[in-house]
């Protein structure tokens, strides 16, 4: 297909034969093929055949498979020797809008050939139209620059299902897609530059046999290059970045039943570009330290499932220890390694949430919306009071439930000096309270 692609920009006529077809194949399969799939011209050269849309085979009726074969025999199309080409409204098309040769050639590109072996596209003759470093700029959607209100409008437009958190585009890369949902809103991890895209699976423990997360799975060992979409509350779906997984973990959440069970957290890394040779250094890091193995953070801990406050304090306690205890492992680590590279703990997260009993921690609090997200959770997002970035515990002394009034004072008010110093002493007093549960009857 690239080679085609590359006919038409360098203004080849639309027919080709087969016997020039083979050549360029064979020649170009020694040289660049990836052993991703059928080795021998007759299968692409016959199966664009299979819709008359894209690609046609003048006298196709004469080269016919046998009865029970997919295929005619290499033989048969080298006696007969058929002209093919793309379709006279298909190749009006790609010779009248050069742009979108390019687009194709670039998404074919990382799709199948990343990062994009030197030569090749010099070699099918399309360095014309797609320039060494720009195969990015050149694929659609561009991130940051669309916004579509449902996920139908995005089927509309780019193919693919409308459903599924996971799943690829026509165009056969990657996407997740993440709306603002559960305590953290944008799902990045705080004190990092990473987001947390949590898995598929409804109810009940997730696995990563079928479905959505073994479609992930593969992304992450083969290092693929996903699309990270994300819809804010009350916003537009946008295509937020290009991403690659970096580190898969297993945690407590809740499952549309409500009921606690194990999801898989993957761990996606933006990237400014799906060519694996235009990733930052700090990224293609964290990538060679993958163990490629699920980071088990729910075998500490038991599924909260505190009904009264004498078994959420017990919660609390077990689920700050582990908190503590993962602390203490990577207290005074200065090599990044696999487990203190980031640091975020699940733990921390739902101690904070079993603290705030789904109420705002902020004592005057005056704006918590009444509704609940569709997990059953109260609308709250869960701060560190000083910022990992700076130092801060990743540890509930140091972390808020707030509801998104309270936490847009914390970040953008006039107040949110006063405030961070007054939130301070207040986690640690509720942590300590929290702490003491027990006693209370
Ligand atoms: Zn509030």
């Amino acid at each position: 297909m690239l080679w085609l692609l590359g006919r038409v920009a360098v203004g080849a006529p639309r027919l080709t034969t087969w016997r020039e077809t083979r050549a360029a194949f064979e020649k170009l399969e020694a040289t660049y093929g990836n052993g991703a799939t059928a080795d021998s011209a007759q299968y692409p050269f016959w199966t664009l055949h299979a819709t008359d849309a894209l690609w046609e085979i003048k006298d196709a009726h004469r080269i016919a498979p046998l009865p029970g074969r997919r295929r005619p025999t290499i033989s048969v199309l080298d006696q007969v020797n058929p002209e093919a080409g793309f379709t006279p409204a298909v190749y009006a098309m790609l010779t009248g809008d050069l742009g979108l040769v390019a687009n194709a050639a670039a998404t074919l590109l990382a799709r199948f050939f990343n990062p994009v072996p030197v030569g090749l596209v010099a070699a099918v003759g399309l360095d014309g139209v797609v320039p060494a470093g720009r195969e990015a700029d050149l694929m659609l959607p561009i991130p940051g620059f669309v916004a579509f209100p449902k996920r139908t409008a995005i089927h509309a437009e780019l193919g693919g299902q409308w459903t599924s958190g996971i799943g690829t585009l026509d165009d056969g890369l990657m996407c997740v897609f993440s709306d603002a949902k559960g305590p953290y809103d944008d799902q990045s991890i705080p004190g990092t530059d990473l987001i947390e895209y949590r898995g598929q699976g409804l109810n009940g423990d997730q696995t990563l046999k079928g479905g959505g997360n073994a479609q992930l799975l593969v992304c992450q060992q083969e290092q693929k290059p996903i699309r990270y979409w994300h819809q804010p509350a009350g916003g537009d779906w946008g295509f937020d970045t290009w991403t690659v997984i970096v580190d898969r973990r297993l945690v407590w959440g809740k499952g549309e039943d409500k009921q606690w069970r194990r999801e898989f957290a993957w761990v996606l890394a933006p990237v400014p570009s799906p060519f694996r040779d235009q990733w930052p250094q700090s990224v293609l890091e964290r990538l060679a330290q993958d163990d490629q193995q699920t980071h088990d953070e729910t075998f500490e801990t038991e599924a909260p499932t505190a009904v009264t406050k004498q078994d959420a304090g017990r919660q609390y306690r077990k689920l700050c220890a582990s908190v503590e205890r993962k602390e203490s492992l990577n207290h005074g680590r200065t090599t990044r390694t696999a487990s203190d590279r980031y640091f975020r703990s699940a733990d921390a997260r739902i101690a904070v949430m079993l603290r705030a009993q789904g109420m705002c921690e902020k004592p005057d609090c005056g704006g918590q919306p009444a509704d609940v997200t569709d997990r059953g959770d109260a609308i709250l997002e869960v701060d560190h009071v000083d910022e990992r970035a700076a130092q801060g515990r990743d540890h509930p002394a140091n972390m808020i439930a707030l509801c998104p009034n309270c936490h847009a004072i914390k970040t953008r008010g006039s107040t949110r000096r006063d405030l961070k110093r007054k939130l301070k002493t207040l986690a640690e007093r509720l942590h300590r309270e929290a702490e003491a549960w027990e006693n209370v009857l």
